[in-house]
């Protein structure tokens, strides 16, 4: 991969690097398509990355079709699709780990302590490899999002960072590769991440500033769903991501909730008029 991406930048073209953990669908393949229009390469990477899950998360049952996400990713026109192992990335005596100070200490952060210091070690060591000029991730992981570009800019690296747009489904539910987890109930309850979300904005748009009573009426909603558990709803600063009580700028409005045992995330950013 590393010789083949210096090939590219000899020839004096840009590359764009789209990283998943495969299992691929409308949202990966919209990155994709932005990766394709930003550059004149595109690089997907599929793997899972076992240093970003916990003891107890799905690490071993996470959904995984490596003949389906080849078929699309050559329909998406990738030239070309990185598929490591794990032994090669983290061979016997790997010591190093990227982590964040401060944007870990928030959100997904606090239930999932390993999490972003394991993305920010893999998209290091991807991105050292694919050499890209840009990398596009999804607004989906609002948090991840957050996390690679401030890495980004504290390490110096010379790559663009370009966040995408969620994509969902028709009821609105952020499309996601733990979604096949759900069954048919609790798909149903699903959606109601995506309503909180919109309901939120709505007593944004009606006149309520404080956060507290936002998040009350959007647990209150969920909690309305069978199957559901709301593990963190937030209202925070879309930079630093620090709670905000009193909602007087465009805000990030975040969740993490439970249906049956699949943990669902979700974000927007409610405008302020
Ligand atoms: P994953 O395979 O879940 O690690 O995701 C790989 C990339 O796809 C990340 O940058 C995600 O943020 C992005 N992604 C996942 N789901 C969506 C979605 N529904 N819409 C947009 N981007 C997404």
């Amino acid at each position: 991969m590393r010789v083949h991406a210096e090939k590219i930048r000899e020839r004096g073209e840009t590359i764009a690097f789209v990283p998943t953990m495969g299992f691929l669908h409308e949202g990966h393949l919209s990155l994709m398509r932005t990766g394709r229009e930003k550059a004149d390469q595109l690089v997907v990477s599929i793997f899972v990355n076992p240093t970003q899950f916990g003891p107890n998360e799905d690490f071993e049952s996470y959904p995984r079709d490596m003949q389906r996400d080849l078929a699309l990713v050559e329909k998406e026109g990738a030239g070309t699709v990185f598929t490591p192992d794990a032994a090669t990335l983290y061979p016997e005596g790997f010591q190093t780990r990227v982590d964040l100070a401060k944007l870990p200490d928030h959100l997904c952060g606090l239930s999932r302590p390993h999490f972003f210091g394991g993305v920010a070690t893999i998209v290091t060591k991807l991105f050292n490899i694919v050499k890209p000029h840009i990398a596009v991730f999804g607004q989906k992981d609002y948090q991840q999002w957050r996390v690679i570009g401030q890495m980004v800019r504290d390490l110096n690296l010379d790559i663009k960072i370009i966040g995408a747009p969620t994509v969902r489904e028709s009821d609105g539910l952020a499309m996601s590769s733990r979604n096949s987890y759900l069954t048919a109930p609790q798909r149903g309850s699903a959606g109601s991440l995506y309503q909180a979300l919109t309901r939120s904005q709505v007593l944004v748009d009606d006149g309520i500033r404080d956060a507290r009573r936002i998040i009350e009426q959007a647990e209150k909603l969920i909690a309305g769903h069978p199957e559901t558990m709301v593990e963190y709803i937030s209202i925070c600063d879309t930079e630093t991501l620090e709670p905000v009580q009193t909602i007087d700028k465009p805000v990030l409005m975040a969740l993490a909730v439970k249906v049956g045992a699949t943990r669902l995330i979700d974000n927007m950013v409610l405008t302020f008029k």
